[in-house]
């Protein structure tokens, strides 16, 4: 152990460092090794620290928020683990601008501004994580994304230490999709611009999404979400094996509109609902969510997982690409 190293962290986070911290404890998945170095940052100025220590003394290191959307291997990290619990958010009413904090819940930025009269960020009502997460894999759902009304992000480059302001647009976020997941950058802040609107209107759309998803997903289970990408296509050429196989008058013609097949479909047309290996298994409710259903290993799910994109690409030609970040490996 490093003890000029250790002193410094402590000296940033104080009780917050933990050594040989299990990742299972700050996965959703309860699936994961040990952490080397765990801390967690109340705030930005200590995430800096932290990030500017690891390059000092050349130490591996990684963010997490709520680790909703994590895969850590059983091997553990040997490195920085950084938590995310930098969590204000400013709502200024008048203006519509937010600034949430990178460590802020998603959920938290949704009601809260929902309930100032502000509208545009409802659809994150039920999303599990943090604003950090959010933007990273530009999570979304239920009609919205988090590019949506994004403005701009405050970074910490973690190779130069270098603070930096990054419009939206310089994030180019698409599907799943932006810059921060090309880049050695953590997210400390975000700046949003909302709409004014009703809060009885705003509340309604709460309770709508929240509706939905309690109605579409499974509860309770051990799991990162969605595992795979929705499958997105430019022409009906990408996806001729599959209209071949399952015949163009069984895919549900939005599928096609859309140019986006929803991955657990195709899951499901393979016939992979509670297809097991070890202790992960494919949900019986929702074909795209893999689950730590019996004490599995991140072996396992990694196992699970390659499985599948197999059996569908040699069914359909499809080539399914996983959403699920995967840390240590
Ligand atoms: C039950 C369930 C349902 C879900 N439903 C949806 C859904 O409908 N739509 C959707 O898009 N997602 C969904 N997800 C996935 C997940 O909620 C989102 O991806 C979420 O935004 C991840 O946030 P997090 O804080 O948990 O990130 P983590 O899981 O902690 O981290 C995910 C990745 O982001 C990186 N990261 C975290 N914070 C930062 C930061 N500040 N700066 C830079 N990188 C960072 C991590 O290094 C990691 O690579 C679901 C997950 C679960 C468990």
């Amino acid at each position: 152990m490093n003890t000029e190293l250790l002193a410094k962290l402590e000296s940033i986070v104080s009780k917050d460092l933990k050594i040989d911290e299990p990742m299972a404890k700050h996965s959703h998945y309860k699936i994961g090794g040990l952490a080397t170095y765990f801390a967690t940052a109340q705030t930005s100025e200590e995430v800096v620290e932290l990030v500017r220590t690891a390059i000092v003394h050349e130490l591996d290191w990684v963010v997490i928020g709520a680790g909703t959307n994590i895969l850590v291997n059983d091997a553990g990290f040997d490195g920085l683990v950084i938590k995310m619990a930098n969590r204000s958010i400013q709502i200024d009413e008048t203006s519509g601008e937010v600034v949430a904090e990178a460590g802020a819940l998603s959920a938290m930025v949704a009601r809260q501004t929902a309930m100032q009269g502000l509208t545009g960020f409802e659809w994150a009502v039920g999303l599990p994580g943090t604003i950090g997460g959010a933007v990273r894999g530009n999570a979304g759902c239920f009609g919205g994304e988090t590019k949506d009304n994004l403005v701009s992000v405050d970074i910490v480059d973690g190779e130069t230490g270098e603070l930096r302001s990054v419009s939206a647009k310089k994030l180019k976020m698409g599907y799943r999709e932006s810059e921060v997941k090309n880049k050695p950058w953590i997210v400390l802040r975000a700046h949003f611009k909302l709409e004014p609107r009703d809060i009885e209107r705003n509340m309604e759309k709460i309770e709508d999404v929240l509706q939905c998803r309690a109605t579409s997903q499974p509860k309770n289970e051990r799991c990162a979400g969605c595992a795979y990408k929705n499958f997105e296509f430019a022409d009906l050429a990408d996806i001729a094996e599959l209209v071949d196989v399952i015949g163009k008058e069984n895919i549900p013609p939005n599928f096609i509109d859309q140019k986006r097949i929803p991955a657990g479909w195709i899951i499901d047309q393979a016939g992979l609902k509670g297809f097991k290996v070890g202790g992960a298994s494919i949900s019986d409710v929702h074909g795209n969510f893999v689950i730590n259903g019996d004490d599995a290993t991140a072996d396992h799910i990694v196992q699970l997982l390659a499985a599948v994109k197999t059996k569908v690409r040699n069914l359909y030609g499809v080539q399914l690409e996983e959403e699920i970040q995967l840390i240590g490996f």
